[in-house]
């Protein structure tokens, strides 16, 4: 596998953005809503580097994809939104692609009233999403190649790697 990003390389972004998100809220509150599973390690570094103090984390599934490619179909294992409603939220992904799954979720969170959303995302694929979505804090732009690790999975596989790599099938 190719390694696309270093741990290193990944750790110094994520110290910026973890100060670029506690500039932008300074003391405001605010919960930082996690996506599953694949921003489970992101979420862990992104919330230790961000010094703003009134933050809570909370976590939501999303899913999408089967193997390597998007089925296009988003489906939501939580949907008790309720919790969320009146508070801002920062939503924590890994990686936006076709930006079909945030468009959703983006949607469905105003549809039930919660409407002070921004988005951090460790990787996009801009060339796919084409701006779709407007990520407000983003780690990486990548080209359109399928990623494995720091939580990024294949089939459930490879998401404890420390770097990410770009996945051809080999396993
Ligand atoms: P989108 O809806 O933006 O097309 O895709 C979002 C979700 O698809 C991500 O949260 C992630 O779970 C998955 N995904 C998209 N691209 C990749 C990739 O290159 N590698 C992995 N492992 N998952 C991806």
């Amino acid at each position: 596998m190719k390694t696309l990003l270093s741990a290193e390389t990944i750790a110094q972004r994520v110290r910026e953005l973890g100060k670029d998100i506690s500039e932008s809220y300074g003391d405001t509150p605010f919960i930082m809503l996690v996506i599953l599973k694949g921003s489970f390690i992101f979420a862990a570094d992104i919330a230790r580097a961000i010094t703003a103090p009134n933050f809570t984390m909370d976590f939501v599934r999303l899913s999408s994809y089967a193997g390597t490619s998007s089925t296009g179909k988003v489906a939501i294992h939580n949907d008790d939104v309720e919790r969320l409603k009146g508070s801002k939220i920062l939503i924590v992904e890994d990686i936006v692609d076709t930006g079909n799954t945030l468009v959703w979720f983006k949607e469905y969170l105003n549809q039930n009233g919660v409407t002070d959303v921004k988005i951090c995302s460790l990787l996009e694929k801009s060339s796919v999403h084409q701006n779709r979505i407007t990520i407000d804090f983003c780690g990486f732009d990548i080209p359109d190649k399928f990623v494995v690790g720091y939580g990024l999975d294949v089939d459930g596989k490879l998401r404890q790697l420390p770097y990410i790599a770009e996945y051809k099938g080999e396993s």
